[in-house]
């Protein structure tokens, strides 16, 4: 199409050109026709001298016819016919005549001489009757040379005039030649440039309904998520607008959005890779649509992000009935997927907001979203409804994300230490290392908030390298026998090349490896457990201990347990709080430790804030304590002190006295 335009607009200045040179060449031509035209006035010369030498003629046989006859008749012919001769010689000297004579010097020379020898001889020819046969003669043989003259500058103007006429015609031919090939060109490029007309048309007209096609494409595009189909956040944002748009104060128009958020999505992706990840969503963007095809009241699902969808419902019914859909949905959604040939569980948290009569309907979003982060904040695989209490902590959550960053790159998170008591001997057996920050505004941040916030945006893998050098590094300064303990995250394993990290914190601090231990939960566990043993045992390798954190929280399944040879298990601080009270939470702790001690495991108790819960974990068999009873987390500076109290609190409770209480060290009592 660009090559026909160019060829067209190529042609076009070609004729122009063409035009042009038309036009220069017929104004030529008019010219040379008029040039001609003045020329052809010569032809007046070729008369005058034809005429001449006719009259020469008339004069030489009314001479001769006087000469035979001496009558008078014929006398006064001749005085005539010399009359006329006479005359001729006058027009011989008018301008058209004195333009021909100009161009040859002899043919002047040679007419005015006659004019001047006819001149002497014209009063004779008046009075031929009078003049003598010798006089008659002598005139005769005069006029002859006149004669003579005239005839030849007039067969000379004769032939002048046919040469010229010959000369003109031929240029007029030549010039005629040239219009004819020029008027053709132009003939032929008009129809060319008509051809190649027609044909651009039919392009652009061809070019136009492939635009209009795209543009109808393009709207589509615009509209709609390529990877799934479903309509997109402009979509969405365009039905939103107009419903909102009819929500006004009345009851009977309310609208709800429901923003649905996949948990763990990230670590699809990361886990089995991107096509993993899109499969996973057009799987879930199908559920949904089926889902939401089934209630009356939708009014539009769209995908608006990552893993992020949104649902808009007409809200005018029960409030009950849209809880009811939105659950629909999660249960839906958490369903096992099955995903290039391996079976998925990927949990669904959705937030709700109604649109409330006076408010603003266009914060909905907003409002769901908030829900949302609320119902993920809160354990994840939920449905929660929006609060505006809610925004207070979503406000806390923004500042705390805007803040995390540049805290962690300057250094301004860092370890405080807690005590870990050792039961037989009633010394500090190891610290745990646990994360604090002061924020700007919003001041001391707990590490359960900010570790959170940090899991998801990546960032916890900074965070965690930080924190494992401080410690590594201030381990050192702590007595030989006192270990320490790092909190990892289980995003740090999929993120992280984590064995290679804690090697080389380990080669550049100098720490032995016998002297750290890694605290991971058992989310660790749930999802690609080889991999996750396979790592563990690498550190073990290396000497490094591995410390099941949390246990007794969230499912806690004992076969994680026998899945790998844990050091440590470290009993969460929701079993010791009831274990003053609750008998049945002494047992409970009382049989994992057990179990523990059968594995080769050691036990430590999380959380020990009083004497009595403290009687009772020595009772249960745990061999290490932790608590606010020896101690709270300090800082580098203040452990000396902490270690001191800490070991104060102990002999107050005898520890370390034989007291027939179960305090022997697991190892000795399993290699016994
Ligand atoms: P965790 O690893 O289970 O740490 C024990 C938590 O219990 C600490 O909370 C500690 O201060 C608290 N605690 C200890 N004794 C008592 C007690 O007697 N009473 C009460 N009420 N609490 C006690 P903290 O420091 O707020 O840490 C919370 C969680 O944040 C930690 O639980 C750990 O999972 C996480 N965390 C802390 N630092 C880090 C870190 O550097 N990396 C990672 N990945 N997570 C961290
Ligand atoms: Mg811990
Ligand atoms: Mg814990």
């Amino acid at each position: 199409m660009r090559r026909l335009t160019s060829v067209f607009n190529f042609i076009a200045v070609a004729m122009t050109v063409a035009l042009l040179t038309i036009i220069v060449v017929h104004t030529n031509l008019v010219t040379a026709t008029e040039q001609a035209m003045q020329r052809s006035s010569r032809y007046d010369s070729a008369w005058v001298g034809a005429a001449g030498r006719m009259e020469i003629l008339y004069l030489q046989k009314a001479l001769g016819n006087f000469l035979v006859s001496k009558d008078r008749r014929d006398a006064d012919q001749v005085a005539l016919f010399s009359e006329i001769l006479a005359n001729r010689f006058s027009i011989y000297n008018a301008p058209g005549f004195q333009a021909f004579m100009d161009m040859k010097p002899k043919r002047r020379h040679l007419i005015e001489t006659a004019a001047v020898e006819y001149g002497e001889l014209r009063p004779l020819l008046h009075a031929v009757e009078t003049l003598d046969a010798p006089a008659l003669a002598a005139l005769r043989q005069k006029l002859e040379r006149v004669f003579a003259a005239v005839d030849r500058v007039g067969a000379e103007a004769q032939a002048d005039s046919v040469n010229e006429a010959a000369q003109i015609r031929a240029e007029m031919q030549a010039k005629q030649k040239l219009q004819t090939w020029l008027v053709s060109g132009l003939f032929g490029s008009i129809a060319l440039l008509l051809g190649i007309s027609t044909l651009q048309n039919r392009f652009l007209r061809s070019a136009t309904r492939t635009a209009l096609r795209s543009a109808v494409d393009f709207s589509y595009l615009a509209h709609h998520d390529s990877l799934t189909g479903l309509p997109n956040r402009m979509a969405f944002t365009a039905e939103f607008a107009r419903a909102a748009a009819s929500c006004g104060d009345c009851e009977c128009t309310r609208i709800a959005v429901l923003a649905v958020d996949l948990d763990g999505f990230k670590n699809v992706n990361d886990r089995l890779g991107h096509a993993a990840g899109d499969a996973l969503l057009k799987e879930v963007a199908e559920r949904m649509t089926r889902t939401c095809a089934t209630f009356e009241n939708n009014l539009l699902t769209a995908r608006i992000g990552g893993d992020e969808f949104v649902v808009m419902l007409d809200a005018s019914g029960d409030a009950a009935l849209i809880f009811a859909q939105a659950e629909q949905l999660r249960a839906v959604l958490s369903e096992t997927y099955a995903i290039e040939g391996s079976s998925l569980i990927v949990g669904a948290s959705v937030g709700v907001a109604i649109s409330v009569p006076g408010r603003d309907p266009n914060s909905l979003l907003i409002d769901a979203d908030i829900a949302l982060s609320q119902a993920k904040g809160s354990g994840k695989g939920r449905v929660m409804e929006f609060d505006p209490a809610m925004h207070d902590i979503f406000i806390r959550r923004a500042s705390i994300e805007a803040e995390l960053a540049s805290a962690i790159a300057k250094d301004e998170i860092i370890p405080h230490y807690q005590i870990k008591m050792d039961v037989a001997s009633g010394r500090v057996r190891g610290v745990e290392a646990l994360a604090r920050w002061t924020h700007p505004t919003l001041g001391p941040v707990s590490p359960g908030e900010f570790t959170r916030i940090a899991e998801e945006s990546g960032l916890i893998v900074a965070l965690g390298r930080n924190v494992l050098q401080r410690a590594c590094r201030d381990a050192l300064c702590f007595p030989e026998e006192v270990g320490v303990a790092v909190n990892l995250s289980a995003i740090q394993f999929i993120r992280d090349d984590i064995l290679g990290t804690v090697r080389d914190v380990l080669d550049a601090t100098g720490l032995p490896a016998h002297r750290l231990t890694l605290e991971v939960t058992e989310t660790l566990m749930i999802s690609e457990t080889d991999r996750a043993v396979d790592i563990l045992s690498r550190f073990r390798d290396m000497g490094v201990s591995i410390a099941l954190d949390d246990f007794g929280t969230g499912y806690s399944a004992l076969s994680y347990l026998r899945q790998f040879p844990w050091d440590e298990l470290k009993i969460d601080r929701a079993f010791v709080m009831e274990m003053e009270t609750d008998e049945r939470a002494r047992s409970i702790v009382g049989s994992i430790a057990a179990m523990a001690h059968q594995l080769g495991i050691n036990v430590t108790a999380e959380g020990a804030e009083t004497p009595g819960q403290i009687e009772a974990l020595r009772d249960a068999g745990c061999e290490t304590i932790q608590g606010y009873h020896f101690g709270r987390p300090v800082p580098f500076d203040d452990l000396p002190r902490a270690i001191l109290h800490g070991v104060a609190a102990a002999a107050r409770l005898h520890m370390g006295e034989a007291t027939g209480h179960g305090r022997t060290d697991a190892r000795r009592r399993l290699s016994a």
